[in-house]
């Protein structure tokens, strides 16, 4: 049997990490970890997310040896939950689109909120907000962590914000194309 390549050991591995895509493990999410895991670059201790038990995971699929979460990317704590004062949220929507799992709705100029079901608890609303009305709480009641749907937010989430940037993109470009001196009859725009 062939050897497993190394995509695919990498999918494997991603399917062992938690996809809050928080971005503690140095890397920009989960899948480029997984990546850095893969490719030897990186050891399997920088998920403060999924801790102990994911370290266990991964040296188990990997056949390496288990080591401890490395503190330097955080530590393991109790799942928490982003929580919004509405009071003093000025609706600028800066936490929007930070959040991997659009787990924030409101309008422009309107107060947001956390949708607590969806949010992973992976801080990257915080830093954004301008008048820190954004912090982290317990959750209300324990609850398992869900990658494969916290995957399918974010993949969904990158998704949108590709196609709004093509769009932005494709405006300019129009604009632009409007905006140059056109061609005299017969000949070429200087
Ligand atoms: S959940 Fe773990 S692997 Fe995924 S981005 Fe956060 S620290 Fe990295
Ligand atoms: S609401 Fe904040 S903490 Fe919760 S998933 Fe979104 S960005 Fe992360
Ligand atoms: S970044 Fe802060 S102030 Fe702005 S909409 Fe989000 S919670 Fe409200």
């Amino acid at each position: 049997m062939n050897a497993p390549s190394a995509p695919d050991i990498a999918a494997r591995i991603d399917a062992l990490l938690p996809q809050t895509q928080c971005t503690r493990c140095g890397y920009a999410g989960c899948r480029p970890y997984a990546e850095a895991i893969a490719d030897g670059t990186a050891p399997i201790n920088q998920c403060p997310p999924g801790g102990s038990a994911t370290i266990q995971a991964l040296a188990e699929l990997l056949g390496r040896d288990i080591r401890p979460l490395n503190p330097a990317n955080g530590v393991e704590s109790p799942p928490q939950i982003a929580w919004i004062d509405e009071s003093r949220c000025i609706g600028c929507a800066r936490c929007l689109a930070p959040c991997p799992v659009d787990a924030i709705v409101g309008a422009g100029k309107f107060m947001h909120t956390v949708i607590a079901e969806h949010c992973t608890g992976c801080e990257l609303c915080i830093a954004p907000c301008p008048v820190d009305c954004i912090e982290m709480r317990p959750t209300p009641a324990p609850r398992p962590n869900r990658p494969d749907v916290n995957r399918r937010r974010a993949d969904a989430h990158t998704g949108r914000l590709l196609r709004r940037a093509a769009e932005r993109q494709r405006a300019l470009d129009a604009k632009k194309a409007g905006a140059a001196p056109r061609a005299p009859e017969g000949g070429a725009a200087p």
